[in-house]
């Protein structure tokens, strides 16, 4: 059942990209199409994520979790203290964000190998902001800075292992 879910999770997704595609020479920085998307992705993700609106979303590539929710709100995780039931250091009464990100991941047939990429830090100037404007306006600065090659991604995708 929870495969079922995350692959109609992966399933929406591609249908917000392919949807928005069309559209996306109206995605302004700004511009009243972001505030109208600011308040969409704030209700909807935020409904389903606890989306932190950091403004670089993420989401399809760390299992359908949102890594702001992770106390230390680190991009690349876990961190070294994850407690042995695999709840947080920070938050014991609270599973840790990685743990479960990894879990989902490995039910992800499209997109769950993405888990190894190694995500650049995020910046703050962006929080926010719309995501969707964000990636049509490549103002993502994984995307300026180069900071992950298709190369390099694809060699961390080929030691993605689900047993
Ligand atoms: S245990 Fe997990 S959720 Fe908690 S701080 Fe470390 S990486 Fe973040």
């Amino acid at each position: 059942m929870k495969n079922f879910f995350m692959i109609f999770q992966e399933f929406l997704y591609d249908i917000a990209h392919n949807f928005l595609k069309p559209f996306s020479g109206l995605f302004k920085k700004n511009s009243v199409v972001e505030k109208i998307l600011i308040g969409l992705e704030k209700v909807g993700k935020g409904a389903v994520y606890n989306c932190q609106m950091c403004g670089e979303c993420i989401l399809h590539s760390t299992g359908m979790v949102c890594s702001m929710n992770c106390p230390k709100t680190l991009r690349n995780g876990p961190c070294g203290g994850v407690r042995l039931n695999g709840n947080c250091e920070v938050k014991p009464e609270m599973k840790c964000v990685w743990v479960r990100a990894f879990e989902n991941a490995t039910q992800m047939p499209k997109y769950g190998s993405e888990m190894m990429w190694i995500q650049a830090p995020v910046d703050r100037t962006m929080k926010d902001s719309s995501a969707w404007v964000n990636i049509y306006q490549e103002v993502d600065p994984k995307k300026m800075s180069n900071w992950q090659t298709e190369e390099d991604n694809l060699r961390l995708q080929e030691m993605w292992r689900v047993e």
